[in-house]
Formats: structure tokens, sequence, C-alpha cells
């Protein structure tokens, strides 16, 4: 059970992962926390990341890809493991497939959870957030109990500077852009799975929990 998992912002990955993750008790990998377990150790590579990061650079392919064969290595993988925001190009994922062949940890299966533009642009611009406390609500679909207060601590509700149209348009153009060639990749190896990500997050879920059931662990 070695999944990719795939989606725009607002698609739903993030409570799907969460599900996965504990129905089937495979780890999440996510690449910042990759990157921050590698440096709390003190790895070669995680130390290198942390002088790459330190001084403003991005942290090249060959070091991100290090972080990922020694993370994927770990005995935590050996049933499974749940990869998130990894990889995103081309060069990135062919990289993957041969430290997955070489630690005998190949990806079974991409799943790509595809959501129309209406329904993202609704479901993020309607995010407002708890200043205080970080609690999420929603406008439409997770209403406070009063306006613009938090039932949680009574701080004030914000919208995230980046949560409108404007700005999703640009990220998600922006991952179009990049995902695009990498469903590719994937569709040619015959690993891709689309889910529709405009449906309930519990109808979604048993969905995808259908399709790992019938994954050979
Ligand atoms: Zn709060």
């Amino acid at each position: 059970m070695n999944i990719i998992l795939m989606g725009p912002p607002g698609a739903g990955k993030g409570t799907q992962a969460k599900k996965i993750v504990q129905e089937f008790k495979i780890p999440h990998i996510s690449t910042g926390d990759m990157f921050r377990e590698a440096m709390k150790e003190g790895t070669p590579l995680g130390t290198l990341a942390k002088k790459y990061i330190n001084e403003g650079h991005l942290v090249p392919d060959d070091v991100t890809i290090g972080i990922v064969k020694e993370r994927l290595a770990k005995k935590d993988c050996a049933h499974g493991y749940l990869l998130d925001g990894f990889p995103r190009t081309t060069p990135q994922a062919e990289a993957l497939e041969k430290l997955a062949k070489d630690i005998d940890r190949e990806v079974t299966l991409v799943i790509n959870i595809s959501c129309d533009r209406e329904e993202l642009i609704r479901r993020i611009c309607g995010r407002r957030v708890c200043k205080v406390c970080g609690a999420p609500y929603h406008i439409d679909t997770a209403k406070p109990k009063v306006d613009g207060i938090c039932d949680l601590c009574g701080g004030p509700l914000i919208q995230r500077a980046d949560d409108n149209k404007e700005a999703l348009m640009v990220r998600l153009d922006h991952y179009e852009k990049q995902t695009k060639p990498l469903l590719e990749f994937y569709k040619a190896r015959g690993l891709v799975v689309d889910l529709d990500g405009s449906k309930d997050s519990a109808v979604l879920f048993s969905e995808v929990k259908k399709l790992l059931k019938g994954l050979k662990r």
C-alpha cells in the first residue's frame, strides 16, 4: 500500500490523508514533516538541508530525494506509506521510481482527488479561521454560533490573506501546470485513480477505503 496523494488546494486532500492514516495505520509522509524530522535527527542530509534553508536557498533535488529515500526506508513504511507533497516534478518522480525500486517500496497507487474550480473557490473563499486558536470555520458549511466569533475561545474569525479568489486562481493555475506532467507520468504506468473531491468527505473516504482494500498489502 504505497500511495501518492494528489489534489489541488481545497479538494479535501488533508482530510482524506488523515482518515487513510488512521484506518490503514500507515505513516503520512509530507515533505515539510520529513525535512523537519531529518533536521531534528541531524542526519547528514538533514544537516545539509538545514544549511540551504538557513541561507535562504531552495533545497536541491538530490538532497530532497536523499531525505525521501531515508524516510521511506524506515521500518514504519514496511506495510505502506502515504506520500503527500512529493514528487512535485517529473525529475522527482523519476528519482522516486528509482529509489523506491532500490528499497523495494515502489509506488502502487496514485490517488488524484480532483474538483472543479467553482467548488474550490466556494470552499476556500468561504474559509474563516480563529485568529486566537486557529479553529477552522466556513461561512456556509461550518458557521460559528455567533457571527464572526470563535465557538471555542471567543476569538475573532478572520480570512487568511491568500484565501481570496485572485490568489486562489494563481495557486490553481500553478498547481495544474505543475501536476499535469506528473499525472501523465503516472498514468503511463497505469497507477492513477481519479476521485471526485466535490463529494462529501465521508462519501469520498468510503470510495478511498474500497480502493485501498482492493490493494494487496
Ligand atoms: Zn478560537
